[in-house]
C-alpha cells in the first residue's frame, strides 16, 4: 500500500544552510533506491516534507528522520495512504522557498506533481503544503527548548501520615497527587486517588463491589479523604475527589453526606472539587444536573475528567459546562510531536476560553509536553513529571528551574 507521511521541523541553529543541500542529496540516493518520493520545502528555518512510498520503507525512513539531530521540534502533520504518488518523478526534490516568489511557489510545486486525477485543492496533503507556503500556521509553531534546559528540583519534603494514624480497619486508602501551576510555583489542588488497603489500583478496589454497591462505596470512601486531608494539614489548599456521576444520582443524600463530612473535618465546600468522567453522564443528564446544582449551590466546583477520551465530549459540553476540564492523558502524551493532538488541544483551549472554563493537562510525563502546553496557553498540570501520587501523603513537587 502506498503510504504518505507529512511533517514539519526546525533546522538546528548550528547547522550552516549550505549543508542542507548536501544532506538532501545524500538522503536522496537512499530514497531513490527504496522507492520513496516526495517533496521537501525549506524556508530558511523550517522544513516541510512529504514522503510517499511503500508503507514499511516510509516508516523506516521517517523513523530515521525523527532521530536526526540536525533538526528539532518535528511535528507529524499527516499519516495516510494514497491511491497514487503525488510526486512520482522526482526522487525527493528540495524546494527552497527563498528562491521563489511567494505567489508562484504553489504553482511551481503543483507543476511537479504526477498524479493526474483530482489532485488539487481537495487533497489534504496539498492543502497542508499550501498552508505552509502561505505561512498561515506559524502562530502555532512553538520553538520549545530542549528538555535538558530544565532541572526539576524538589525543595520541600513530602508530608506523610505516621503509620499509627493509618486506619487499617478500613477497606480503602487514598493517594494524593498535586495539580499545579509550575511558573507561579503554586499548587492549585491535591487530587485524592483511591487505593486498596494494600495500595492496589482503583480498578482493583472497585472490582470487589457489584454494580450498585460501587456507588455507595464511592461516596462513603470520601469521608476518609477529608479526614486524611485534614490530618495531613491541607490547610487552605483545595482537594479534588473523583466520583462516578451515578454515585451522585443513585446514592440517596449523596450531596448532603459529602457536605456533612467536609464540615466535620473542618474544611469548607469551596475547597472541594468534584471530578467526574463523561461516560455515564449522558444517559441521565437531567438527574445528574440536579445533583450538580446542589453541589454548586453549596460552593463545590466541578471538573470534567479525562476530557476527549469518551464519546460524549463536545455534545456533553453543549448541555453542561463544568468549572474545569482535564484533558485526557491520551491526548497529552507526545503532544509536542503530533499535529492532530496539537490541533485538538488548541480547539479545546479556544472553546474553554469562550466558556471561561479552566483547562488542566493531566498525565504530563515529559518536559517537552509541558513546554508545548505552556506555549499553547495551559497553565495547570498534573503528572509524573512534577509529582507521582503518594499513599497517605502529600508528595513533594519537582518544580522546573532553568539550568
Ligand atoms: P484520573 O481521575 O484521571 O486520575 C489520574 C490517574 O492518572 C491516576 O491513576 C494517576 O495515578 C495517573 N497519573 C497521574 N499522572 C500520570 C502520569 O504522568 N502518567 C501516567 N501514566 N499516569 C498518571 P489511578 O490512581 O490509577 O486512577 C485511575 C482512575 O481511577 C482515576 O483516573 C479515576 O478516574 C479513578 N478513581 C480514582 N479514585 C477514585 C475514586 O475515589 N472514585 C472513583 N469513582 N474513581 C476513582
Ligand atoms: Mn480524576
Ligand atoms: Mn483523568
Amino acid at each position: 500500500m502506498l503510504s504518505t507521511v507529512l511533517y514539519r521541523s526546525h533546522l538546528h541553529n548550528h547547522i550552516p544552510i549550505n549543508r542542507v543541500q548536501e544532506m538532501v542529496a545524500r538522503a536522496n540516493e537512499r530514497n531513490q533506491l527504496c522507492g520513496v518520493t516526495g517533496i521537501l520545502l525549506f524556508d530558511g528555518l523550517h522544513f516541510f516534507q512529504l514522503l510517499e512510498g511503500p508503507d514499511t520503507v516510509v516508516k523506516e525512513i521517517f523513523h530515521r528522520i525523527g532521530i536526526d539531530s540536525r533538526h528539532h521540534n518535528l511535528v507529524t502533520l499527516m499519516q495516510d495512504v494514497a491511491p497514487a504518488r503525488r510526486f512520482g518523478n522526482v526522487g525527493m526534490e528540495l524546494f527552497d522557498l527563498r528562491e521563489h516568489d511567494k505567489a508562484d511557489a504553489l504553482q511551481a510545486i503543483l507543476d511537479k506533481t504526477t498524479y493526474r486525477y483530482s489532485l488539487t485543492y481537495k487533497d489534504r496533503a496539498i492543502q497542508f503544503l499550501r498552508t505552509f507556503l502561505e505561512a498561515r500556521d506559524r502562530d502555532h509553531y512553538f520553538e520549545i527548548p530542549a528538555a535538558n534546559t530544565w532541572d526539576f528540583a524538589t525543595d520541600e519534603t513530602s508530608a506523610t501520615l505516621p503509620s499509627h494514624s493509618v486506619d487499617t480497619t478500613l477497606d480503602c486508602q487514598f493517594a494524593f497527587q498535586p495539580i499545579l501551576d509550575p511558573f507561579s510555583r503554586r499548587i492549585t489542588s491535591y487530587e485524592a486517588l483511591i487505593r486498596t488497603p494494600t495500595g492496589g489500583s482503583p480498578e482493583e478496589y472497585f472490582a470487589a463491589y457489584d454494580d450498585e454497591a460501587i456507588y455507595h462505596a464511592d461516596i462513603q470512601s470520601k469521608r476518609l479523604v477529608f479526614s486524611v486531608a485534614q490530618a495531613l494539614g491541607i490547610g487552605e489548599q483545595r482537594i479534588s475527589i473523583n466520583l462516578l456521576p451515578m454515585s451522585l444520582v443513585k446514592v440517596p443524600n449523596a450531596v448532603e453526606f459529602l457536605l456533612a463530612e467536609i464540615a466535620a473535618n473542618g474544611l469548607i465546600p469551596q475547597q472541594v472539587i468534584v471530578e467526574v468522567t463523561e461516560n455515564e453522564i449522558i444517559s441521565r443528564t437531567d438527574e445528574f444536573s440536579a445533583q450538580v446544582r446542589k453541589l454548586k449551590a453549596a460552593g463545590i466546583s466541578l471538573a470534567l475528567d479525562d476530557f476527549g477520551s469518551g464519546f460524549a465530549g463536545l455534545s456533553l459540553l453543549s448541555k453542561f459546562q463544568p468549572d474545569k476540564i482535564k484533558i485526557d492523558r491520551e491526548i497529552i502524551s507526545d503532544v509536542h510531536k503530533s499535529g492532530p493532538k496539537q490541533a485538538i488541544v488548541h480547539a479545546i483551549i479556544k472553546c474553554c476560553s469562550s466558556l471561561e472554563i479552566a483547562v488542566i493537562a493531566e498525565g504530563v510525563e515529559k518536559a517537552e509536553e509541558w513546554m508545548w502546553l505552556e506555549a499553547a496557553g495551559i497553565s495547570q498540570f498534573q503528572g509524573y513529571l512534577f509529582a507521582r501520587p503518594l499513599l497517605n501523603g502529600l508528595p513533594a513537587v519537582a518544580w522546573p528551574e532553568i539550568k
